[in-house]
């Protein structure tokens, strides 16, 4: 259990390697995996290891530091599972598809050159 009485979250879960997940690249508070029901050809979570932040504009007000590093794995990722671009999607709130509630981005992006999709073709669903 956590502090605040709350059983962990998956992704804490799967930072904690209780729950296997293909991590693809972890810092001391950052940790990224691909996500199991993938969107797009690449399709990465990225996600503080700290659960304290349930969305992205909490985080962003309570450590906008850590926030720029997410962004900073998200670009590392994306520079080396696929082409360097990228979109980075923060669902807030239950209405908008938010399913975990522990701050988190989806990095989507093309497969890296020599893929099977076409020529800008993201391939979202
Ligand atoms: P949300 O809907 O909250 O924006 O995104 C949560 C994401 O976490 C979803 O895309 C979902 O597929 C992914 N996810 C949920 N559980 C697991 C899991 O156990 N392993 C992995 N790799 N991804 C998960």
């Amino acid at each position: 259990m956590s502090s605040t009485g709350q059983e962990p979250s998956i992704f804490t879960r799967i930072a904690a390697r209780e729950v296997p997940a293909t991590i693809v690249a972890e810092t001391e508070r950052i940790i990224a995996f691909t996500d199991i029901a993938p969107q797009a050809p690449v399709h990465v979570v990225i996600t503080p290891k700290t659960s304290e932040y349930s969305n992205v504009v909490e985080l962003a007000a309570g450590d906008p530091g850590l926030l720029t590093e997410l962004i900073e794995v998200a670009d590392a990722v994306a520079a080396r599972l696929s082409n360097g671009q990228f979109r980075l999607v923060f669902n807030t709130g239950a209405t908008v598809g938010q399913t975990v509630f522990h701050v988190h981005a989806h990095l989507l992006a093309p497969q890296a050159a020599g893929g099977t999709l076409g020529e800008g073709t993201l391939g979202f669903r």
